[in-house]
């Protein structure tokens, strides 16, 4: 078997594209991060830790009916706020990964993850098989 030579130019292009693509899934990423805060500033206070909120407790009145109502929102925000704070962190995790080199691996198969998935969802953690 001859040896596959590899084109210096090739590498460069696809280096290039590569570069090119992540830069507009950083993009994306931004995006949705300065989204995923905004949602979450209206329901919850930032803790200090980044990307950790603490849901709001609304203070409505000391009525019984006030007090049910005042839980009730409140258990909603919580479950909404927990569902932001997990997407926010994905997409921490991805800019983190981003800057360190490892994005666009499989957590758990360690291969890459198909570009049409991290086009879709930027913050993917896992390949489509995982
Ligand atoms: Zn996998």
């Amino acid at each position: 078997m001859k040896p596959v030579a590899i084109c210096a130019l090739c590498v460069q292009n696809k280096m290039a594209l590569e570069q090119k693509i992540l830069d507009e899934l950083k993009g994306k990423l931004v995006e949705e991060k300065t989204k995923l805060e905004n949602d979450l500033q209206r329901i919850a206070n930032p803790t200090g830790t980044p990307g950790d909120y603490e849901t709001k407790f609304e203070d409505l009145g000391t009525d019984s009916d006030e007090n049910a109502t005042e839980v009730e929102e409140y258990a909603d925000k919580l479950a909404l706020e927990n569902d932001l704070e997990k997407q926010l962190k994905d997409v921490l995790d991805a800019l983190k990964r981003m800057e360190d080199g490892s994005y666009g691996f499989c957590e758990n198969c360690q291969q890459d993850i198909d570009i049409d998935r991290l086009r879709a969802y930027p913050a993917a953690r896992t390949c489509i098989k995982c």
